[in-house]
């Protein structure tokens, strides 16, 4: 059996208001209490609902974060949010390098890496997020562009930094797709992602390895029992209470 932490984290996406964000987050906090500390279980939502999300679950099992943060701290960035002023209502997490911000805000792997030290610095865990297009999976690229990802990153932390980030597997063409992976794809590239961090340190080999891409409470079971899959980040899934629990029981 798997000794590192399972996580399954939900990407709200650019969704969400006051009184569906409290129905939804009222019933992952009932159902969440069956899970204990066996799974990690967390909300990345829009940056004006840090506050409501802070008051309904501070004091829960659940821990919450932001989808981006700013490559700064502070200063002259009109319209970003800064990794320092998430904490400040509690997250502990952000992802990092969504696809949706690498295709449509132009984010190369190097802004990706500094916003990755960037959350580290400020006290969050960043999920860093790579992944394949279908293009690329096609021509036989998968390995080469998530390795570069990856490495992009790592280059610019060092070990005890590394170790503390979680990295997030998701296949461009996966995304939002309702086209899941299979197990037997993911397993492969978090296999060589795994192999990939142990060769920066061996204690980078704890590095969790979350999947996601179309992740729904049929498949969650299949995929999160592979040996190198650590659970999952859930995008449309996580919008349903039913769907994210059933989702993180699969965990
Ligand atoms: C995501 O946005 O990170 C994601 C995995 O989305 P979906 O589950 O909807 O494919």
């Amino acid at each position: 059996s798997k000794q590192r932490a399972k996580w399954v984290v939900g990407n709200w996406k650019m969704h969400g208001r006051l009184a569906d964000n409290a129905a939804l987050l009222q019933a992952v906090v009932q159902g969440a209490g069956a899970f204990g500390e066996a799974v990690r279980v967390g909300v990345c939502v829009p940056a004006p609902y840090l506050a409501q999300v802070q008051t309904l679950l501070a004091g829960t099992s659940l821990v919450w974060g932001v989808q981006d943060l700013s490559a700064y701290t502070h200063g002259a960035y009109t319209g970003e949010v800064a990794g320092e002023m998430a904490v400040e209502f509690g997250a502990t997490l952000a992802i990092v390098g969504h696809s949706e911000r690498r295709a449509y805000h132009a984010e190369s792997d190097e802004r990706v890496a500094a916003k990755t030290v960037r959350a580290l610095e400020a006290g969050l865990t960043p999920i860093v997020c790579i992944g394949e297009t279908l293009e690329q999976r096609e021509g036989g690229a998968t390995e080469a562009v998530v390795g570069a990802q990856l490495d992009a990153v790592l280059a610019v932390l060092s070990v005890e930094q590394a170790a503390r980030i979680v990295v997030a597997y998701e296949p461009v063409w996966a995304i939002g797709t309702g086209k899941s992976a299979t197990a037997e794809q993911a397993q492969e590239v978090h296999a060589f992602l795994r192999a990939r961090l142990a060769a920066k340190d061996a204690s980078l080999a704890a590095v969790p390895l979350l999947y996601g891409g179309s992740v729904k409470a049929d498949n969650a079971e299949t995929l999160f029992r592979q040996a190198d899959i650590d659970g999952g980040l859930i995008g449309g899934a996580a919008l349903k209470s039913q769907d994210f629990l059933a989702i993180c029981a699969a965990a």
